[in-house]
């Protein structure tokens, strides 16, 4: 042996004995990295924020110094931190500051928070609220419109405070008469595109605006909000943030992907994440009609640790619940109706190619069987133009009723399916009432057809619509079991494997951040969970009870129970 080499092997070997020591050791415990090249160890070690040694206790024991944190994990599970695909960040905060609707078990019960709320505001404050749904109370409001409530008790409830509360799918509201008002609403406005007004047979509008028809209502609000001051308008969002926030790091979610927000909100991040101040690393895609992208997406493009911003929201149509996923077929429970696309093709067309042009990804909202073969033609046209670009990662968000046609396309284009599990258990229970048997078992919330066909599948909970809590969501996606013990179609479970790899390595991969994170793997960022439960091994009926024991972002020990 040449002495050149003698000399590179012993430094080699001295090199071992001392390492330089970590900052956090994770010791004994099951650690389950999502990497395949090491997928089991027992312990690791983490330097400033980033994970630098995987390995075996003894191993790990290298790197123990005086200084270094040591947590013992007593053999519990340890994963990477979950990544939620889908989610609306800042609607999460405020979603904790308004009425929350989803606990009212009916109508009445939501007239009466109201009525409550309104004892409390100030005269011609705004009364607001989220997450009810129609189809999750005990019984139908009386009067109703196919199945709707109407406004006239509401408007009772609350007679001085404009009242708008949003539907749990975001994509419907209701309003009371003070609220109408205030928007200009009457018997003689006319349904604006992409959106409807429901009615009494009078045609008198009854308080619920479906789809692009909330906007009257919302652009109503914003006017009453203009009198606001900055300083008010950026304390709301840093109390929203700092909630939002909080949940997350509570139930082990330690980076999020934001479903859509505009400049204004990235700029209040972009601030946030220059100070530090953002405590979840947010992966933001941008809600901004074309002209609006036309002009600035080239200045938003944004990477780094805490904020990335490199992805552009649209949307094809609307939710299944208001019948306003857009259908090949009609509705089973509304044959007069296909749904609705709620953005002209042309847009989401030149949407496309502003993105490819600027290197952003594509994420377009697509729910019914004909929402997602229409976007799925024209992300094939948009990337067919661009031969060049290989890995553009365009995404589908829901894909949640797919015609079998079409499910072989996500692989076939490289397409990521976006998809929610816990949508497929909190809306098991009615979809067969809009799609029918047939649809329901050939293409509904097809993860396992997707999965077996090539395609990335990554998870999220699309919180507020959904607790943004990996666990039930975890649950959803390995046993489709729904509140009622029945399993919606069964055969389309993922295993517990491919679930933890959609909530971390997937969804990384998803955002073009699987160099940085989605796996415990040496040179990535040190955002870990510890789980009280094995939800790779317990029974179905336990993953349930489990519960977040430690969240760790950068390396930093951010919450523990
Ligand atoms: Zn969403």
């Amino acid at each position: 042996m040449r002495p050149l080499r003698v000399i590179l092997l012993l430094s080699m070997l001295s090199g071992c004995a001392h390492v330089q020591p970590a900052d956090l050791v994770l010791k004994n415990g099951r650690i389950v990295t999502v990497d395949e090249k090491k997928p089991e160890a027992r312990a690791l070690a983490v330097r400033g924020d980033t994970i630098v040694a995987v390995g075996s206790d003894a191993e790990i024991d290298a790197y123990i110094a005086d200084s270094t944190k040591v947590v013992d994990l007593d053999g519990k599970l340890t994963i990477p931190g979950f990544i939620d695909g889908h989610g609306h960040f800042l609607s999460l905060g405020l979603s904790r500051m308004r009425l929350n609707l989803a606990v009212a078990k009916n109508w009445e019960e939501i007239v009466e928070q109201v009525r409550v709320a309104a004892t409390k505001a100030g005269p011609g404050e705004w009364i607001l609220g989220r997450g009810w749904h129609q189809d999750k109370w005990d019984k139908k409001p009386e009067p109703n419109i196919e199945g709707l409530p109407i406004h006239n008790a509401l408007s009772q409830a609350a007679p001085d405070n404009p009242v708008l509360l949003e539907h749990a799918s975001g994509h419907s509201v209701i309003a009371n008469s003070k609220a109408m008002q205030a928007a200009g609403i009457s018997k003689k406005t006319p349904d604006p595109a992409g959106g409807k007004i429901v009615r009494d047979d009078q045609g008198r509008p009854i308080g619920v605006f479906l789809e692009t028809a909330e906007d009257l209502l919302y652009d109503a609000l914003e006017k009453s909000q203009k009198s606001r001051t900055p300083d008010q308008i950026e304390s709301e969002r840093q109390k929203a943030v700092e909630l939002a926030t909080k949940e997350c790091l509570e139930k082990g979610v330690t980076s999020f992907q934001d479903a859509g927000s505009t400049f204004e909100v990235i700029d209040f991040y972009k601030k946030l994440a220059a100070e530090e101040k953002l405590g979840v690393r947010l992966w933001v895609m941008i809600a901004e009609e074309n002209d609006q992208l036309e002009t600035k997406l080239a200045d938003y493009q944004i990477t780094g640790k805490l904020l990335t911003v490199r992805a552009v929201k649209t949307y094809i149509d609307g939710a299944l619940g208001a019948h306003g996923a857009w259908l090949l077929e009609p509705y089973s429970d509304l044959p007069e109706s296909t749904g609705m696309l709620v953005t002209p093709v042309e847009l989401i067309t030149r949407t496309a190619q502003l993105a490819i042009k600027n290197g952003f990804q594509l994420c377009t909202h697509a729910i019914g069987d004909k929402g997602n073969r229409v976007i799925l033609d024209i992300y094939e046209k948009a990337l067919g133009e661009y031969p060049e670009k290989q890995d553009l990662r365009f995404r589908v968000e829901h894909a949640q009723h797919l015609h079998p046609d079409d499910i072989p396309r996500f692989s076939k284009l490289k397409v990521i399916a976006s998809m929610q599990g816990i949508h497929c258990t909190s809306d098991g229970p009615w979809v067969e009432k809009r799609l029918g048997k047939k649809r329901s078992k050939e293409g509904a919330y097809a993860w396992r057809k997707l999965i077996d066909s090539g395609a990335i599948v990554s998870n999220g909970t699309d919180t507020p619509v959904e607790d943004v809590d990996p666990i039930p969501n975890f649950h959803a996606l390995v046993t489709r079991r729904m509140k009622n013990g029945k399993a919606f179609y069964p055969e389309q479970r993922m295993t517990r494997q491919e679930a933890l790899r959609a909530y971390t390595l997937n969804a990384a991969y998803a955002a073009f951040e699987e160099d940085i994170k989605g796996s415990l793997t040496p040179g990535k960022l040190a955002d870990i969970v510890v789980l009280s439960g094995d939800i790779l091994t317990v029974p179905d009926e336990e993953i349930l009870k489990t519960e977040v024991l430690y969240t760790i972002v950068g390396g930093k020990v951010v919450y523990s129970r």
